[in-house]
């Protein structure tokens, strides 16, 4: 896997101009930056300044403070309660979805000696995690009473379930949900940093990100929804042709000989399989980019191999390249397409690939389709 780390600063910086200046970027770094790597996609994003980073566990969190000692690191997700004691030591800031757990930090906090800042989560709609927006009265000045000595309330959040589609009016209904439960929040438990909107919410309603923004998908290079601004292209999945062969009518290929060749066809035999993610589910569907063309992928996708019918592009030997995700020429497959294919969506692509398969970062920020090299650097 090809990932552009400068590509990623700049969908991030996009996010930027959206919202303004004065909107905190906390940009998702969870499962391992979506899969590209949480290391480098941090280094890759530092330019922007970030306010902070969202993990969703204290594994992740106390992995990313080992090389960032400074920035606020928030576990959106809830987390068990014995997790709590890690996530103390590491300095993180835990999204807080019930009394009980927010007792239980608070009890760490003092039994470690060590200040700890919470976000507290709103559930307006996405029903997984939060305190109930109905219910602030009840859970409201619970919380205030526990905001004293080494907890603070650093901020509040909620989470859209639609901010991808283009009717906007469930992401309106759940903002407005948000803003009466945080008003009706006593003194003690008001939090300083409002922050609701993922990246299609960014997008689209700008207007809701004035506290802080939580982008990630639209960061990787996925398309976030309906009628929204396109990311720029920040990764590109390819391997090595291994093998090609000029078959007759009626050959079978791969496990079940689920095709058969309809004529003479030539095959290209390439080193990536499921065991690097490339999903069995595209095998007789899905399609690959060899010297620029659109070629199918022909019988079951093996763990450690996959073949491709390259009898209409001439000139393919070994060694040479397929991609199977991004540009080659003028053709692109997108996230989307593969997702479309696998009847999922971009973030479970992107998700879904094995360690097998190298990440390389490119610093310098070259585009795959041009052979020229240049070669400026990105960073501040
Ligand atoms: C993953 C996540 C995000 C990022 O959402 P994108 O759709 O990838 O921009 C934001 N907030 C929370 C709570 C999340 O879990």
């Amino acid at each position: 896997m090809d990932v552009r780390g400068g590509a990623l600063l700049r969908n991030l910086q996009r996010i930027r101009e959206a919202v303004g200046p004065d909107a905190a970027l906390i940009p998702m770094v969870k499962a391992d930056a979506y899969g590209l790597g949480m290391p480098q996609a941090v280094r890759a994003l530092r330019p922007a300044r970030p306010w902070g980073w969202g993990v969703a566990t204290v594994e992740e969190g106390s992995l990313l403070r080992e090389m960032e000692p400074e920035r606020p690191i928030l576990v959106v997700a809830p987390v068990a309660p014995d997790s709590v004691p890690a996530g103390v030591a590491a300095r993180l800031s835990f999204g807080v979805s019930d009394v009980s757990f927010l007792s239980r930090v608070v009890r760490e906090a003092e039994r470690q000696d060590r200040d700890v800042a919470v976000h507290l989560e709103v559930d307006t709609g996405m029903g997984r995690a939060g305190f109930d927006w109905r219910t602030v009265r009840e859970w409201g000045p619970r919380v205030a009473e526990l905001m004293r000595g080494r907890v603070r309330c650093e901020g509040a959040f909620t989470h859209f379930h639609s901010a991808d589609l283009e009717d906007a009016e469930s992401v309106k209904v759940q903002a407005e949900r948000f803003r009466d439960a945080v008003s009706a929040l006593p003194k003690g438990a008001g939090a300083a940093m409002l922050h609701l909107c993922n990246s299609a919410a960014a997008l689209r309603m700008p207007e809701l990100a004035q506290g802080g923004v939580r982008p990630g998908i639209f960061l990787y290079g996925g398309r976030p929804g309906e009628g929204l601004p396109e990311p720029e292209e920040v990764l590109a999945v390819r391997a090595r042709i291994t093998l090609v062969r000029q078959v007759p009518p009626g050959t079978t290929v791969g496990y079940g000989a689920t095709y058969r060749a309809g004529g003479w066809e030539r095959w290209a035999t390439v080193a990536i399989g499921y065991g690097d993610g490339i999903r069995r589910a595209l095998s007789n569907r899905g399609e690959a980019l060899v010297a620029g063309r659109r070629v199918p992928i022909v019988g079951r996708i093996s763990m450690d191999m996959t073949v491709v019918e390259i009898t209409d592009v001439p000139g393919i030997e070994p060694g040479d390249t397929v991609t199977f995700l991004g540009s080659d020429g003028g053709e692109t497959i997108t996230l989307e397409e593969m997702a479309r294919h696998l009847g999922t969506n971009n973030y479970e692509v992107l998700t879904g690939f094995t360690p097998r398969l190298p990440r390389v970062w490119r610093e310098a920020d070259q585009r795959p389709d041009t052979s020229q090299d240049h070669t400026e650097p990105h960073g501040d």
